[in-house]
């Protein structure tokens, strides 16, 4: 029988859905996430209500959107494959509305993280007035938006260094609306060498209401100890975690595991063997629900955008209490 010629597109719709998505109640204390039946109406309201995280699938790089009420900011963007840059640049260009980027960060000055900034300067129609662009404020960054200015005269956004002795953290720079709050965060290490001092990666905190969400950028467990207790007077908290460094194990350390608690972990993978989320990195993520761009723990193995949204709310569930998140994945990815 052929199903889709005999059932409504709504019920077809609902079996779409089933297959890529999934709720996520994140209580306060030790447990792991607990899985949650949701019905359509709660649905509904939950989406309409929700700030949308998406990570989506570049290869070896990262891109990621977040969004809420027709604002995004845009954390990273680039792959590492040079001849796809372009393209995935544009396939990224064309999924942003009209207006909506009021920021990009630039977490650090590695190519797999900024290539497509080029290609977005661009657009400058996707920018919305007095939009900015941060980075780590290293030599690198530097010369990195010299070639960008260079590319190209007017540049939609203006560059703004994070620099790691800035006194109040959370100054809120980037105007996402009501109840969201971003923190930029950059440390410093003793390295002298510029090629260490490039993954002085700016951690991106949010906050939407009750949930908390943490982006990593490419930064090392040494750079991450500098760095938690900024982080534990912030929050103490993140439920989300873009884990760094593509699942290496150079970070997620125990100390920022144990001491933030997520239970929510976004890594951008590949099918390359050095962008995988290595076994150490999964038993220290072991209380968390992982999803990969590309896992090969989810057969059969392919290239996946994450989408990741809450709204922030504190659930009532099962006589359960916790911050809810949807996380679905949604395929033909953007590679
Ligand atoms: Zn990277």
């Amino acid at each position: 029988m052929g199903v889709g010629s005999f059932l409504p597109l709504g019920y077809l719709q609902e079996v779409m859905d089933c297959m890529s998505e999934a709720f996520w109640l994140v209580t306060s204390d030790d447990r792991r996430p607990i899985l949650v039946d949701l019905g359509s109406q709660d649905k509904r309201a939950f989406r309409d209500d929700a700030i949308e995280i998406t990570m989506y699938s570049v290869g070896k790089g990262e891109a990621i959107v977040i969004s809420r009420g027709g604002r995004a900011i845009l954390v990273d963007g680039g792959a590492g494959n040079k001849a796809k840059n372009d393209v995935l640049g544009g396939a990224l260009a064309a999924r942003l509305a009209p207006g909506s980027l009021r920021a990009i960060v630039a977490s650090h000055p590695h190519r797999d993280h900024t290539n497509f900034y080029r290609v977005l300067a661009q657009r400058p129609d996707l920018f919305a007035q007095g939009a900015k662009y941060f980075d780590n404020g290293t030599q690198k960054a530097e010369d990195d938006w010299k070639r960008l200015r260079k590319s190209q005269a007017n540049l939609p956004f203006v560059r703004e260094a994070v620099g790691h002795q800035r006194a109040r953290d959370g100054d809120n720079r980037i105007p996402l609306g009501p109840g969201v709050e971003v923190h930029l965060v950059r440390g410093k290490t003793r390295a002298k060498s510029r090629a260490v001092q490039a993954y002085w990666s700016v951690f991106l905190f949010l906050r939407y209401r009750d949930a908390w969400m943490l982006f990593t950028g490419d930064a090392m467990k040494g750079y991450e100890k500098l760095l938690l207790p900024r982080l534990e007077d912030i929050s103490g908290r993140a439920h989300m975690l873009k884990v760094t460094h593509h699942g290496s194990s150079d970070g997620t350390s125990p100390d920022l595991v144990t001491s933030l608690r997520p239970r929510i972990s976004i890594v951008s993978t590949a099918k390359d063997p050095t962008h995988r989320i290595e076994k150490d990195v999964r038993e220290r993520l072991s209380d968390s629900e992982i999803y990969a761009t590309y896992d090969l723990k989810r057969p059969p193995p392919r290239a996946e955008d994450i989408i990741v949204r809450t709204d922030g709310r504190l659930w009532g569930v099962n006589g359960f209490e916790g911050v809810l998140f949807e996380v679905s994945t949604q395929t033909p990815a953007l590679t």
